[in-house]
C-alpha cells in the first residue's frame, strides 16, 4: 500500500486464536467444555419465535444482568454483560486504563492483553513470572496505570489464593485492578467477595468455559456501581445492542440451573485430577493446575514435535513457540474418553 495512505490507518497486531478444525477431531486446544450447556438453553432456543428478532434487544440485557446479580448475591447495578469476556475486557481496557502510565500484567499470560494495549495505545510493562511460573506480587507494588491478570493464570493454570489478590489490591488503591476469572469455577474462591472492600476491583468472568457456551459469546464484569456505570457509559458510546435476544435468553437459562453447573464443574475437575496422575506417570511435569487445562512439558521430548504428531493423529492441543514456554503443551481437559485416547497415543509415542 502507498505510504501516504498507510500512515492514516490504525495498525493492529491481532490476537491469534486457536484452530477451529471443521472435521471430527479430539479438540483439546481452546479450553472449551466437552459437555453441552444446561438443558434449559436448548429448550429456550427451540421455543424461540423468530419474530422476536424484528425488534432490537433490551440494550441493558436486564434479564441476564438480573439473573447474574441473583446468582452472585450482588446488586443489578454491579453487573455488566458483554459479548464474551473478550468484549468486556477490551471495554475495560478502553475505560479504565486511561492514565498514560504503564499498565502491568505478567509476561506469560493471556496474549490478548498485549493486543488491546497495542490497539488502544496504552503503555504497558510485563513483570516476569518466577521460575515456577508464579506471579511475583512485589512486582505490582510500583506506580502503574492499572493491573490485570487472570486467576487462575493462563496458560499456566496456576491459581493464587485470595490473600494474594487482596495484597495486590491493597498495594494499588489508586489503580484499577482487573481479575480475569475465566477459569475460577474450576479453582477456588472468586475475588468477587472482595468487591465491597476494594473500590478498585473489577472481576471478569465468562460463559465460555465452565458454562459450556463459548459459541454463544457471553461474558460479564462484577464491581461496584460506580465502575459499572463507567463501563456502561463507554459501551453506550460504542454499541448499545451488544447482546442478542438469543444470547440474553440462553444466558438466563444457563444461570438459573445452578445444579447442572456445579455438577459439570465437578465432572471436569475429577477428570483433571485423574489426567494429572496419568500425565505424571508418562513422565510429564507441570505446574499444579486449578483450571480446565494442564500446561505440561516432557523432559525428554520436544513439545513442538509432540504437538505435530498429535495433530497428525487428530488430537489437537495448543503449543506456542517462545523461549520460556516453547517446551510446553497446553492440554484442555476433555471427556474421560478423549483424555484416554490422548494418553493411549502418548504411551505409544513415548515408548
Ligand atoms: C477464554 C478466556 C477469555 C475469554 O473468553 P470469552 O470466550 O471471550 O469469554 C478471557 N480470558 C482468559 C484468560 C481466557 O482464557
Amino acid at each position: 500500500m502507498r505510504a501516504e495512505l498507510l500512515k492514516n490507518i490504525r495498525a493492529a497486531e491481532p490476537y491469534v486464536p486457536g484452530e477451529q478444525p471443521r472435521n471430527k477431531v479430539i479438540k483439546l486446544n481452546t479450553n472449551e467444555n466437552p459437555y453441552p450447556p444446561a438443558p434449559g438453553v436448548g429448550r429456550v432456543l427451540r421455543e424461540m419465535d423468530a419474530d422476536c428478532f424484528r425488534l432490537y434487544p433490551d440494550p441493558t440485557a436486564g434479564d441476564l444482568v438480573n439473573a447474574l446479580a441473583d446468582f452472585y448475591g450482588v446488586g443489578e447495578d454491579q453487573v455488566f454483560v458483554g459479548v464474551g469476556s473478550d468484549d468486556v475486557l477490551s471495554l475495560c481496557f478502553l475505560t479504565f486504563f486511561n492514565s498514560g502510565r504503564p499498565v502491568l500484567f505478567p509476561d506469560i499470560t493471556y496474549s490478548f492483553y498485549k493486543v488491546w494495549a497495542g490497539l488502544y495505545r496504552i503503555p504497558y510493562e510485563c513483570p516476569e513470572l518466577d521460575e515456577n511460573f508464579r506471579i511475583v506480587r512485589e512486582d505490582y507494588y510500583r506506580e502503574n496505570g492499572g493491573i490485570i491478570f487472570p486467576n487462575p493464570n493462563a496458560p499456566t493454570a496456576i491459581y493464587e489464593e485470595l490473600d494474594f489478590v487482596e495484597d495486590i489490591l491493597s498495594h494499588n488503591r489508586d489503580s484499577i485492578v482487573i481479575v480475569d476469572e475465566a477459569y475460577v469455577d474450576f479453582a477456588g474462591r472468586s475475588a468477587m467477595e472482595l468487591i465491597d472492600k476494594y473500590d478498585n476491583l473489577i472481576v471478569v468472568q465468562t460463559f465460555s468455559k465452565a458454562r459450556s457456551m463459548a459459541g454463544m459469546r457471553i461474558g460479564y464484569a462484577v464491581s461496584n456501581p460506580e465502575l459499572i456505570r463507567c463501563l456502561n457509559n463507554v459501551k453506550y458510546s460504542f454499541n448499545s445492542y451488544t447482546m442478542s435476544q438469543a444470547a440474553i435468553a440462553c444466558g438466563v437459562e444457563a444461570v438459573k440451573d445452578r445444579e447442572y453447573f456445579e455438577q459439570g464443574v465437578r465432572r471436569i475437575t475429577e477428570t483433571r485430577e485423574w489426567a494429572k496422575e496419568e500425565l505424571a506417570k508418562l513422565g510429564f511435569v507441570f505446574p499444579d493446575s486449578k483450571a480446565n487445562f494442564i500446561f505440561a512439558r516432557h523432559p525428554e521430548h520436544d513439545a513442538g514435535e509432540l504437538f505435530e504428531k498429535l495433530r497428525a493423529d487428530g488430537i489437537f492441543v495448543r503449543h506456542w513457540n517462545g523461549e520460556k514456554i516453547g517446551q510446553y503443551l497446553r492440554i484442555t481437559v476433555g471427556t474421560r474418553e478423549e483424555m484416554q485416547t490422548l494418553f493411549d497415543f502418548l504411551k505409544k509415542e513415548l515408548g
